[in-house]
């Protein structure tokens, strides 16, 4: 009995290091980082693409290490990279809670928004929010080639969450910050804009009805519109809903 010892407990490990899903981890893959694309409803893949799987709590021993910072670090270089001005963590294939907001007054897509300060949200959970909605076209690094979608978001939000120490962050965001931050909990709340959206332009027929005001970038929603984070829970964790 003894002599089996030892190999049935290097099978069970190398079984259980098998299995360990990758997703859930923080580690960085060899090959690097490439940004997940969306799955139209209607088509398979869902089930398998960490857009729409639930993300999990970062736990108390992971804030402060060199793990959790250079996953951050990776997720601010794709979005500087790719010119967004915000990125949650599943859009990079980790089903963790964590999303970046940041929007420079210089971005070329998003110039004249005004500045939206760098801010990492961790475990994030919305308080409270105004009862007044404001449509805005979204796009996305995750939907790459898709038409922008014309959805409501919350005036504004307040909401708690922690930052890379692991301190308890808390606070009240509103015009384009409060927009990208509901943009980035949809993402962690699982689906993209395009779950929701039902008025839908391509970029090129959008960029200039904005440009020369014919559309506003901000408009009031009434109740009847699509609500981007339709859905959300007040106060409540994203592994609680
Ligand atoms: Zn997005």
């Amino acid at each position: 009995m003894k002599k089996y010892t030892i190999p049935t407990i290097v099978l069970l490990f190398s079984l259980f290091a098998c299995t360990e899903d990758e997703s859930l981890t923080l580690n960085i893959p060899e090959s690097g980082f490439e940004v997940v694309q969306h799955i139209p409803k209607d088509e398979v893949g869902r089930d398998q693409n960490p857009l729409y799987l639930t993300p999990r709590k970062i736990r108390d021993g992971e804030f402060n290490t060199e793990a959790l910072n250079t996953l951050i670090d990776s997720m601010y270089a794709i979005m500087q990279q790719k010119e967004g001005v915000g990125i949650a963590a599943n859009q990079i294939g980790k089903r963790l809670q964590i999303f970046i907001i940041e929007a420079e007054s210089d971005n070329p897509r998003y110039k004249v928004l005004g500045e939206v300060h760098h801010q990492v949200f961790i475990n994030p959970r919305i308080t409270k929010v105004s009862e007044n909605r404001k449509n805005f076209w979204h796009g996305c690094l995750s939907a790459e080639g898709e038409k922008r979608g014309n959805v409501a978001t919350f005036e504004w939000i307040e909401y708690e969450c922690q930052d890379q120490t692991g301190a308890i962050q808390k606070g009240r965001l509103d015009g384009f910050s409060a927009v990208i931050f509901q943009h980035e909990y949809r993402h962690l709340m699982n689906g993209t804009y395009l779950d929701h959206a039902q008025h839908l332009l391509a970029k090129e027929e959008l960029d200039p009805k904005l440009a020369s005001g014919e559309l506003p970038f901000f408009e009031a929603a009434s109740d009847t519109l699509p609500l981007l984070i339709e859905g959300v829970q007040l106060g409540k964790g994203l592994e609680e809903y």
